[in-house]
C-alpha cells in the first residue's frame, strides 16, 4: 500500500467516482516547502510562523520575515500558501514579549489574543506578509479566533497594514485571502456568522479536540480523551463545513486528524475541501481517498454522526465498513 502510494504521490487525490480534494502540507520552515513538493503537496495549508519568533531575544524585522515568506511562496510558485500569523502563547512563549505567568496558558493570552495585545508585532508581520505575497497565491490565516469581534479587529489590522504600505510606497498583495482557524468550540458554534467575514476556514483539530473535550493536548495521560475522532468533535466539524459551504466559502483541516487514514471517509463524507498534513503523510492519504466512492464515504459519515457514542466506536465502525468493501483505510 505504501509503495503504491509513493509511486502515485504526485497525482491528484480523487475518489473512485471522480471527486477531487486538495492535499497540502503543514510546514514550519522554508526548507520543508521544498520537501513538501516531493511528497506531492499541492500547496501549503499551514505555515507555522512561530519558528521565526521563538528562541531569540528580539522580534524578527519586517524585512527578515518578508524574505522568509517570499522564499516559501517562490518555492510553491502559483500554488496556494496559507500562512498562519504567529500562534505564540499557550505552550509557546516568546522571551521578548511581556507575557505574565498564567495558571492555564492554553486558556490564556495566545494566538490572536496576543496579536491584538501586541499590535506593533502583529502589524510588522502583516506588512511582511502583504509585501511577500505580491505575484503569489497568499492566504493569511489567524489562529485561536473565538469571537466575531476578534475577527473584525483582525480585518481592521490588515487594512491598517495595507494603508501603511501605501504610505511607504511599497508594493503589496491585493488579492490575498483572509481566513481563520476554527480551533475553539465557540468559533465552531458561531461558524455561520463568522463565515460572512472570511474567505475560508481551516479546522485545527488538535486544539479543537483539546478544548471540546477539556483534555490538555500535552498531557500524555489524557491522550485517550483528547481524540479528534470523538463524535463531539466530528459534530463540530460538520457544523463548520456546512456553515462555510452555505456561504460559498472553502474549508480546510490542518490538525493531525487530516493525516489519519481512518478519518478519510469521514472527511470526504463531510465535504472537506482542503486537507493539510505533515508532508510525508500525503501519499498514503491520497491513496486512501482513491479507495473510496463518495456515496460510500457519505454513508459511513451519516452512520457515525448519528450513532457512534465515542471515538472507539467510530474507529471500529470505519474499520468494519472498510473491510467489507475491501479497502484499506
Ligand atoms: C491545531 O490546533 O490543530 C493546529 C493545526 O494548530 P497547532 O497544532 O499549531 O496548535
Ligand atoms: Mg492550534
Amino acid at each position: 500500500q505504501r509503495e503504491i502510494a509513493l509511486a502515485h504521490a504526485l497525482e491528484p487525490a480523487q475518489t473512485l467516482d471522480g471527486l477531487q480534494v486538495e492535499l497540502v502540507a503543514n510546514i514550519g520552515s522554508p526548507e520543508q516547502a521544498v520537501e513538501a513538493l516531493t511528497y506531492g503537496a499541492e500547496g501549503i495549508g499551514l505555515l507555522r510562523t512561530e519558528f521565526l519568533f521563538l528562541e531569540r531575544a528580539t522580534p524578527p524585522t519586517e524585512e527578515e520575515q518578508s524574505a522568509l515568506y517570499r522564499q516559501v511562496l517562490q518555492t510553491m510558485e502559483q500554488r496556494p500558501v496559507v500562512v498562519r500569523t504567529f500562534d505564540i502563547g499557550g505552550d509557546k512563549p516568546a522571551a521578548y514579549l511581556p507575557m505574565p505567568d498564567e495558571m492555564n496558558p492554553f486558556l490564556g493570552v495566545r494566538g490572536v489574543r496576543l496579536a491584538l495585545q501586541q499590535r506593533e508585532v502583529f502589524q510588522t508581520q502583516l506588512c511582511a506578509l502583504l509585501r511577500a505575497g505580491v505575484g503569489h497565491h497568499l492566504k493569511i490565516m489567524v489562529p485561536m479566533v473565538a469571537s466575531i469581534e476578534e475577527l473584525l479587529a483582525v480585518r481592521e489590522q490588515v487594512q491598517q497594514a495595507q494603508a501603511d504600505l501605501v504610505a511607504r510606497n511599497l508594493p503589496y498583495a491585493e488579492n490575498y485571502e483572509l481566513g481563520i482557524m476554527i480551533e475553539v468550540p465557540a468559533a465552531a458554534l458561531m461558524a455561520d456568522l463568522l463565515a460572512e467575514h472570511v474567505d475560508f476556514f481551516s479546522i485545527g483539530t488538535n486544539d479543537l479536540a483539546q478544548y471540546t473535550l477539556a483534555a490538555d493536548r500535552t498531557n500524555a495521560s489524557l491522550a485517550h480523551l483528547s481524540d479528534a475522532l470523538h463524535p463531539a468533535v466530528l459534530r463540530l466539524i460538520r457544523m463548520v463545513i456546512d456553515a462555510a459551504h452555505e456561504h460559498g466559502k472553502w474549508v480546510g483541516l490542518c490538525g493531525e486528524l487530516a493525516s489519519e487514514p481512518l478519518a478519510a471517509p469521514l472527511l470526504l463524507g463531510l465535504g472537506l475541501d482542503e486537507w493539510s498534513m505533515t508532508a510525508s503523510a500525503i501519499p498514503l492519504i491520497k491513496q486512501t481517498i482513491r479507495n473510496y466512492h463518495s456515496a460510500q464515504a457519505h454513508e459511513i459519515t451519516q452512520h457515525v454522526l448519528a450513532s457512534c457514542r465515542n471515538a472507539a466506536e467510530v474507529r471500529a465502525y470505519i474499520r468494519a465498513m472498510s473491510e467489507a468493501v475491501h479497502v484499506q483505510p
